[in-house]
């Protein structure tokens, strides 16, 4: 195909998707953060629920689940942040918690892949977090499954294992703002369009990954995650 282009960057990155053969393809990256009472006190944080914060990673830092990840560059402390992901199918803009599960095509296991010593500094000096969470293969996905296939969000269980020891282990009803409240907070800044996903905060039991580590995310209900981390190119 003739393209009008300097660049070919070819189709969009996809996720593969329980029981269709076609890609869910990925428009942009959203990502909560603090949204688990025990993670934002490992960190040293106090929980604001006054409103959700965010952050996003661009859509070229997906990663899928199967694959190797080279340990990330600039970096001495990359940690794993295992999350509930949740797919958009349908536009929303200013839609409210009572509508806005309507605009979810699906969830996915992720890993919100971390430089933690590089958010830390960014954080200490009152910079933007990019350099920490937005980076290739920082998005790490397992595959979609419908939200009708998956039912109701409700305490399911949420697991990371590194190298076969349960690290991080929680329920889906310990997030401080549910996905409803998210969306439809997040749609008052967004208009949120089919292709974005949002990372909904990572449960306490974060920690750093080396090469060599193999990372298996779980959520009941959910196509499980599996990577594991090669030595630096
Ligand atoms: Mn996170």
């Amino acid at each position: 195909m003739q393209s009008n282009t300097v660049f070919d960057l070819s189709s969009p990155p996809g996720i593969p998707i329980v029981d269709e053969p076609r890609l869910f393809p990925v428009r942009r990256i959203f990502c909560v953060g603090r949204n688990y009472a025990a993670h934002a006190a490992e960190m040293g944080n106090e929980v604001d629920r006054s409103a959700p914060f965010y952050f996003t990673k661009s859509a070229r830092a997906l990663c899928l689940s199967g694959s190797s990840v080279p340990y990330p560059p600039g970096t001495g402390d990359c940690h794993h942040e295992m999350e509930f992901v949740v797919a958009i199918g349908a536009p929303a803009f200013r839609v409210s918690r009572e509508d806005a599960m309507q605009a979810v095509y699906g969830f996915g296991c992720g890993i919100d892949l971390t430089r933690r010593d590089l958010q830390a500094a960014a954080k200490a000096k009152g910079r933007p977090w990019d350099l920490g969470k937005d980076f290739e293969n920082a998005a790490i996905m397992g595959a979609i499954t419908r939200a009708e296939q998956f039912g109701p969000i409700g305490d399911q269980r949420i697991t990371l294992d590194l190298d076969g020891a349960r690290v991080q282990d929680a329920r889906l009803s310990d997030m401080i703002w549910t996905v409803p409240e998210l969306l439809s907070d997040l749609s008052r800044y967004y208009h949120l369009r089919p292709g974005d996903l949002l990372f909904t905060g990572t449960p306490a039991g974060v920690g750093p990954v080396e090469a060599g580590s193999v990372l298996e995310g779980t959520v009941t209900g959910l196509s499980p995650l599996s990577v594991t981390v090669t030595a630096a190119p």
